[in-house]
């Protein structure tokens, strides 16, 4: 028996993501704190609310492109007006999106994938779409995945570290109000998955969420300052964004193997590292590869 896992770039076990909400100016500040640290996150972007000019509370497209791409963060849907998709009818969530998309997609000339549901995400709160409806229009208009928002308390957490089984309902380990936020993230790093009992041994994934404003509104920049340090002092993660994420699982999952394990075969255009039975694999794109 041979059990085989998805090891991240560069073979890393663990991966590590952001992913802040609305596009206000605080931002700024965020995305200033990330960089020096060298963590990437997911910024979820309603193109219909962009700033007209400089210097509103949301920024305007010109200057949120220049600050996460420049960078190489990731920008994504988050409804066009942020219309929550669960309390209006599927039509309408559906336009939503795919405005969202377009307009994202016409300010900054590149293939937006990715979304954070708005507000209270799938959950069907008015008589609107169920979580099913939107699911399946998301897949029709593009989106790949879409996180949904919960774990500000110890209720809805999520601190598996599990990567998504649905990435319909992409669901984050903890928002950074959390009280648990830097005891996850202790767990999460000190774990030995190599260690771990050999048919359990699958990749890490810490998924952090939140709103900059937050910070500002609460004064607590201090708990983003001490999450990245914590985090980035350690050399067995990936920062990655979202999509990047997204992008190397799915690369990973066209690998081919054989009966027996013993051939790979690499279709995708990345180098794909995996574990089989405790020996760490890469295999280039266009590879195929005796493993044994
Ligand atoms: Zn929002």
């Amino acid at each position: 028996m041979k059990y085989r896992f998805m090891r991240f770039p560069e073979g890393k076990a663990k991966a590590l993501t952001v992913s802040y909400d609305d596009g206000s100016r605080y931002d700024r500040t965020l995305v200033e704190i990330l960089n020096r640290y060298g963590i990437k996150g997911t910024f979820n972007l309603n193109s219909g609310t962009f700033a007209k000019q400089p210097g509103e509370w949301h920024m305007t497209a010109g200057e949120a492109g220049e600050l996460f791409l420049t960078a190489g963060h990731e920008i994504a849907v988050h409804g066009y007006k942020h219309v929550a998709p669960g309390q209006v009818s599927a039509i309408d969530g559906i336009r939503e999106v795919l405005d969202g998309r377009l307009g994202l997609e016409q300010a900054y000339g590149r293939i937006i994938r990715g979304m954070a549901y708005p507000d209270s995400g799938i959950q069907s709160l008015n008589g609107g779409a169920t979580a099913n409806e939107i699911k399946a229009y998301l897949k029709s208009l593009g989106i790949v995945y879409a996180r949904t928002a919960g774990g500000r308390t110890n209720r809805d957490d999520n601190p598996s570290f599990e990567m998504p089984l649905d990435w319909y309902e992409w669901v984050p380990t903890c928002h950074h109000e959390n009280p648990k936020l830097m005891e996850y993230l202790k767990e999460f790093k000190e774990k030995d998955i190599d260690k771990v009992y050999c048919a359990r041994r699958f990749p890490h994934l810490f998924y952090l969420w939140g709103h900059s404003f937050e910070f500002d509104n609460k004064k607590n920049w201090n708990v983003m300052e001490e999450f990245c340090k914590a985090a980035a002092d350690s050399e067995d993660i990936w920062f990655a964004t979202n999509i990047e994420i997204y992008d190397y699982t799915q690369a990973y999952r066209s690998l081919q193997f054989s009966v027996d394990n013993t051939i790979a075969y690499n279709p995708s255009l990345y180098t794909i590292w995996f574990d089989i039975d405790g020996t760490r694999f890469s295999i280039k794109p266009g590879e195929t590869k005796k493993l044994a």
